[in-house]
């Protein structure tokens, strides 16, 4: 039967979450709904087909006015969906599928690195280190103009096996910690994961959309925090007190972050720019111990490798906050990227290559810590 002409009501422009009001008819379809979803209007959202339910999706026009956020994505909006509905939407093509998705295989990536790096499985983590390679060959290419010693320092950060084999490199003196290298990995996860959760989720209820939302902020700067842990510690490994300085002080920024973005006014789309400008400042304060920390490691014969990683993941972050905050390229043709190739999505696949390039940095850290100890 197909009952598809029941949900055919137009929706209300304001309130998706308003309670019925007393001189409205109850429908037998409203004493369905009732029971089955957790108070939502889901009649004004969704269509029966042979018996199965299935969500219809909106135009921008149609949005509560929480979910109005960029004006050039035209089509294509899940609407006050139900979790179990949200949760299957993964599989289904909707304005947020390719958000989700790249974040979530950037998340599998990172718990791959972090397995094969706690299992101390070299196989795996060289395999999931040439694709590391693959992306920023080019990108060393053009920095260094040594382009001979930077290539033999890539492979060797990538191909672990011709440090121990075919170098005649001393051996380790020590194995340095590797804590800062794991919680880096955990902040990147962390990070991942949670952006995936609120593109996924975030159609359910505007108080979900604001919770989910807070918790992405939160993420990034959990990852930009936990960014700066690697290089920080192993460069100042033998000059402590500018380990808790450095340390010290972006972490206090990155509560400071944390703190201001948990205010909810400020994760509407009005402040898209003054949100862009924190997570950047953070960036620029990493600038500092950057600084300081190439000229303590001038002579450091991975000089250029590192330089080269840890200037593509600048470089990768800057260009994804560009399309975060000028929503290029939707804005010259709104409606044209709905689904695929929006400023979003493009500036998910930079976080992750930003992520790994400074995964690539952190490995070359840790192979000359360990060779050189303090
Ligand atoms: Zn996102």
């Amino acid at each position: 039967m197909d009952v598809g002409v029941f949900f055919q009501r137009k929706p209300k422009k304001m309130d998706f979450h308003q309670t019925p009001r007393s001189h409205d008819v109850v429908s037998p379809q409203k004493a369905y709904k009732n029971k089955d979803d957790e108070g939502l209007d889901l009649h004004n959202h969704g269509t029966l087909h042979k018996g199965i339910k299935r969500y219809d999706l909106k135009s921008f026009w149609e949005l509560p006015d929480h979910m109005k956020d960029n004006e050039f994505i035209l089509n294509y909006y899940r609407v006050c969906w139900p979790l179990k509905e949200a949760l299957f939407s993964i599989f289904r093509w909707h304005n947020e599928t390719l958000n989700v998705w790249t974040h979530l295989i950037g998340f599998l990536l990172f718990l791959g690195l972090t397995m094969a790096n706690i299992m101390q499985v070299p196989q795996i983590a060289d395999l999931l280190c040439l694709f590391t390679r693959s992306i920023l060959t080019s990108a060393e290419a053009n920095f260094s103009h040594n382009s001979e010693e930077l290539f033999l320092g890539t492979r060797e950060l990538v191909d672990l096996k011709l440090i121990t084999s075919s170098k005649t490199i001393t051996p380790p003196v020590t194995t340095v910690t590797r804590w800062p290298f794991f919680v880096f990995l955990g902040g990147s996860m962390f990070c991942l994961l949670s952006s995936s959760i609120c593109h996924l989720f975030s159609c359910h209820s505007r108080t979900l959309n604001i919770f989910l939302l807070r918790i992405d902020y939160v993420g990034i700067t959990t990852m930009i925090i936990t960014s700066f842990f690697p290089p920080i510690y192993y460069i100042f490994l033998c000059d402590s007190h500018w380990q808790y300085i450095y340390l010290g002080g972006i972490t206090a920024m990155g509560m400071f972050t944390i703190l201001t973005l948990l205010s909810p006014s400020l994760s509407t789309g009005k402040f898209r720019a003054f949100r862009a400008l924190l997570f950047s400042s953070m960036g620029f304060f990493g600038m500092i111990p950057a600084v300081h920390g190439t000229i303590v490691n001038w002579t450091n014969p991975k000089r250029n490798t590192l330089l080269a990683y840890e200037c593509s993941m600048a470089l990768f972050y800057l260009v994804g906050t560009g399309f975060y905050v000028s929503r290029i390229p939707e804005r010259f043709k709104p409606g044209w990227f709905d689904l695929a190739g929006h400023s979003h999505q493009i500036f998910h696949v930079f976080v992750v290559l930003g992520a790994l390039a400074h995964y690539g940095a952190t490995l070359v850290f840790l192979e000359y810590r360990d060779h050189v100890g303090c």
